[in-house]
């Protein structure tokens, strides 16, 4: 038989429903390969007696026809998602052992479809982060290496440990976040298909809030037509989120394969960096040749205010950030460290729970959001990113169904190697993904090539708000051209 890890979700599901094999059959090949890889820090909680009983359900239940369209199929979950009575954490200190008493939304409507819990994935600590370096359980190593060398490299953050865990066979497909970057930078960090869908597509109810108007979930997984499948049934209404918005959840499979002929795609004349580097011009080239050839129309279009996106973003954020993380006071959850009052023993706990990039954000937000500095720093970021927003609004009104960019600036670096003196060195790697967060929009990051040593490389679509569909369309179209990439197993 083959190995049972390295098919997709849509070939898993045919083998399951032909009787090839039995869904715990998948699960115990899946539990077997994260023992094998525990040097990769992906998971921080393995859950294999609750992964057991979900298959054992899920084969009764395809067994008597029953079977959801996730029936049997073993996902990991980020430590962001609360997931009841399984320890969540956020990757935080601050967290301790804390047990959610509730389902988060998103993983609820996975389980009512059948999938399987596998575990709790790593991230950087509150989702703060682009190489899953903060988290208080350790970096999370990517499978891919460099040609010739056994540097340990990141997998991008802040959801590394859905990135490492899908690229290396840990899961089938995996949750994730974005709030600047957090689902599609580590997917084009490890050659994996993730999509931040609309802000409001996916319920936030039930995931570690790290800045509100940002937050989004959505999937990671090894092809485009399998983010499609678990989008379906992570997306919905949802009336415990009343940034959750009412609209019908499409087919998004049914797309997959769909024709792109005759959609106008947007290059953005200011994506081309001082700089930039060849690699990613070529990548960026080629991505584009390959939806033309496919019969796409490509159009040259400007989003003047793009410079400003990652200042702007770098206030909102920490902003919503320190308002969020007030809640972690000692008081209610997980940590608490005494003092002689209680002001000290909530100056104990947070300076003793948070980890140096969280305390950094709370502090750059508290100051922001500060009377004497709110209109200077807060106010106008928020005007910035009704500008941001205008001037991809502007740009579909033209006609543009989607645009084109490259996901990152780089491929992986190596643990420890960026960000030790210099904070903007990290922040940089969101330059491409912040403004799809700061307009709402959608954008799916694609595999789309290597670079000189060997490492995968990205492409990002942003859509028009809800329009997720276009983008799987044309990701399988770059998919199909790319081709997929699996890296060589050294674990
Ligand atoms: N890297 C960005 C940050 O540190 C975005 C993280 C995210 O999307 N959660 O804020």
């Amino acid at each position: 038989m083959t190995d049972l890890t390295s098919l997709t979700i849509a070939e898993a599901r045919s083998g399951l429903a032909k009787k090839t094999f039995t869904a715990l059959e998948l699960t115990d090949a899946h539990l077997k390969a994260m023992e094998d890889a525990r040097v990769l820090n992906a998971y921080v909680l393995e859950t294999p007696d609750h992964a057991r009983a979900m298959a054992r359900e899920a084969d009764t239940k395809i067994a008597k026809g029953e079977g959801g369209p996730l029936a049997g199929i073993p996902l990991g979950i980020k430590d962001l998602f609360a997931t009841r009575d399984v320890r969540t954490t956020a990757c935080s200190k601050i967290l301790g052992n804390f047990l959610p008493p509730y389902e988060s939304t998103v993983t609820s409507q996975l389980w009512r479809d059948g999938a399987v819990m596998l575990g709790k994935l790593n991230n950087d600590e509150f989702a703060m982060g682009s190489s899953n370096e903060t988290s208080c359980f350790g970096s999370v190593v990517n499978p891919w290496r460099r040609e010739g060398s056994a540097t340990a490299l990141v997998p991008g953050g802040s959801s590394g440990g859905s990135a490492s865990a899908v690229a290396a066979s840990l899961c089938m497909g995996a949750t994730a976040t974005d709030t600047g970057g957090s689902i599609r930078q580590p997917a084009a960090f490890t050659a994996t298909v993730g999509i931040k869908p609309t802000y409001g597509r996916c319920s936030r109810w039930g995931i570690v809030a790290f800045a509100s108007s940002l937050d989004q979930a959505g999937p990671i997984a090894r092809t485009v037509r399998d983010t499609a499948i678990l989008m379906r049934s992570m997306a919905g209404h949802d009336p415990k989120d009343t940034t959750s918005v009412d609209r019908a959840v499409p087919d998004y499979e049914a797309v997959v394969g769909k024709s792109v002929k005759g959609m106008k795609i947007g290059i953005p004349r200011e994506y081309r960096l001082d700089g930039m580097s060849a690699e990613i011009e070529k990548l960026w080239s080629e991505g584009a040749s390959w939806l033309k050839a496919a019969g796409a129309e490509l159009v040259e279009v400007s989003l003047p205010h793009t410079k400003y996106a990652l200042p702007a973003y770098y206030i909102v954020a920490p902003a919503e950030a320190s308002s969020n993380l007030a809640r972690y006071d000692g008081v209610r959850y997980g940590l608490r460290v005494p003092g002689r009052s209680i002001g000290e023993m909530y100056e104990n706990t947070r300076a003793e729970g948070f980890g140096p990039e969280v305390r950094r954000r709370i502090m750059i937000g508290t100051y922001v959001l500060s009377a004497g500095y709110y209109d200077a720093y807060y106010l106008r970021a928020q005007k910035v990113r009704t500008l941001i927003k205008k001037d991809f609004e502007d740009c579909f009104a033209r006609g543009v169904h989607a645009i084109l960019t490259p996901a990152t600036p780089s491929a992986a670096f190596g643990i420890g190697e960026k960000g030790g003196v210099d904070p903007v060195e990290m922040y940089l790697n969101d330059i491409f993904t912040v403004t799809v967060n700061m307009a709402g929009l959608p954008g799916i990051a694609v595999p789309a090539g290597k670079d000189s040593q060997g490492l995968p490389l990205g492409l990002q679509l942003i859509g028009r708000p809800f329009d997720e569909e276009t983008l799987f369309s044309l990701g399988e179209v770059v998919e199909q051209a790319a081709g997929r990439f699996t890296p060589s197993r050294w674990w």
